[in-house]
């Protein structure tokens, strides 16, 4: 091998080992994260993952194949009892195809879809075609905020149908509702609007990518009962899956959605993974509950012990959280994207996240005013309360008290050391983190 090409081999893999040791010392809190389980990471490497299986398990448009159905078979079952639908898709990519999925199945481009907007907890994915958010610039979307409420950190329920009242006589009536999104810290009202969302046949999707696992558990809302036509999700945030997406539904939807993801959204949908999603339904299934509600327990008292410091942690009102999220407004120490990186330094891994007031304030998403923390990968690693309020006075301690975080990374690397192996599944030999090497 030429030596810049061995040089080049060389560097990937030690920059792979790096990334996992440093994983290994430090203490993850971005809330779209997770850890999967050995067994999780096992069918991910198996040759599952080297073929393909276009079509529907049964009616695929290759040989191949008669492994591949039978577990897809599975995945699908496994995914409905989980999450009492109907119908499953296991087939999309992502979360982001998962939505793609709804937009094509559900609406035509020009449409106008209600979704939150992204200081108010929404995702990209539900965004406007001039932020390059995909409703609107891969499907040509027409998206509309719900009114919002800061203090409760909620959509508000009377101004949405009046919203609704008055795009309606504006002529542009709302064909889909989106709810869900990634800075979530209470439940959003679908049982609220249901009924008046269905009176003017508006297509209520729940994008629960965030939450899946505490529905999963049954810890969070139960959208498919509550008035969700659709609900989408990916499979790796509080599901403690492979990167993936899902979309759930009802019978009657099945047709639209299944040519939506193929032949429209995917050729190959990735075999490994979907092997691997029904391996994660199984330990959601069996483990899901108990898993949620520590998860929400870890939140709530992270947030508790943020606040007590001073920690100005929004919701407050409401009891801070009812998910794995808290979000913190830090401009009173300086802006988000500065705590992110100061945290980093220190081994505390965070995202910087937009608030309720930023845009309007000026403020934008290099420097907004918040941190979004999520605990499912702490949990998933066996942490509890006690835990929690050592990682807040890490927190404290770079940001309040603007110590040297180099000086803390020692702390948290002790701190991690009964916490190694993921939690909430069948077999625990691998380590979390533990690098495999094949060659
Ligand atoms: C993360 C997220 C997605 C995107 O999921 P991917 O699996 O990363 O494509 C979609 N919607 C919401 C609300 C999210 O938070």
């Amino acid at each position: 091998m030429a030596d810049s090409n061995k040089n080049s081999y060389k560097r990937i893999f030690s920059m792979l080992k790096e990334h996992n040791k440093w994983f290994e010392n430090s203490i993850p809190l971005i809330a779209s994260e997770n850890v999967p389980s050995p067994a999780v990471k096992e069918a991910l490497l198996s040759d599952f993952g080297n073929r393909y299986a276009e079509g529907w398990p049964g009616e695929r448009v290759y040989a191949g194949c008669i492994y591949i159905d039978k577990v897809e078979f599975e995945c699908m079952k496994l995914a409905k009892a989980l999450f009492r639908a109907e119908f499953a898709d296991v087939r999309p990519i992502s979360g982001v195809v998962a939505n793609l999925a709804v937009y094509c199945g559900f609406t035509n481009p020009g449409d106008v879809m209600l979704a939150p907007s992204i200081p108010a907890g929404g995702h990209i994915s539900h965004g406007k075609k001039e932020h390059s958010g995909t409703a609107g610039l891969v499907h040509g979307l027409d998206i509309e905020f719900y009114p919002f409420d800061a203090e409760e950190m909620a959509i508000d329920v009377d101004k949405t149908k009046g919203k609704i009242e008055e795009l309606k006589n504006a002529n542009k009536l709302p064909k889909m509702a989106m709810f869900g999104g990634s800075l979530f810290l209470f439940p959003h009202p679908v049982k609220e609007l249901a009924d008046f969302l269905k009176s003017y046949n508006i297509h209520i999707n729940y994008d629960a990518a965030h939450v899946a696992g505490l529905i999963a558990g049954g810890q969070f809302q139960d959208p498919l009962r509550e008035g969700a036509d659709t609900m989408t999700m990916s499979t790796h945030k509080t599901l403690f899956g492979p990167q993936g997406g899902l979309v759930l539904g009802f019978e009657k939807h099945a047709e639209v959605i299944k040519k939506a993801t193929f032949p429209g959204l995917t050729s190959s949908h990735h075999i490994h993974h979907m092997a691997a999603k029904a391996i994660t339904f199984v330990e959601a299934l069996e483990f899901g509950k108990d898993y949620a509600k520590q998860v929400i327990k870890n939140a709530k008292a992270l947030a508790e012990a943020l606040s007590a410091f001073g920690f100005k942690v929004l919701g407050e009102k409401r009891g801070f959280t009812k998910s794995h999220q808290i979000a913190v407004n830090v401009l009173d120490y300086s802006d988000g994207g500065k705590v992110e990186v100061d945290l980093e330094k220190a081994n505390i891994i965070v995202n910087r996240q937009l608030i309720p007031g930023d845009i309007k304030a000026g403020r934008n998403y290099y420097h907004p005013g918040g941190i979004r923390l999520g605990v499912s990968e702490l949990t998933r690693l066996g942490m509890r309360e006690a835990e929690m309020r050592d990682v807040a006075e890490f927190i404290k301690q770079v940001v309040i008290e603007k110590r040297d975080p180099k000086k803390l990374a020692p702390k948290i690397k002790f701190f991690r050391k009964d916490f190694q192996k993921v939690q909430y599944c069948f077999d625990k030999k691998l380590g979390a983190y533990e690098y495999v090497k094949l060659r």
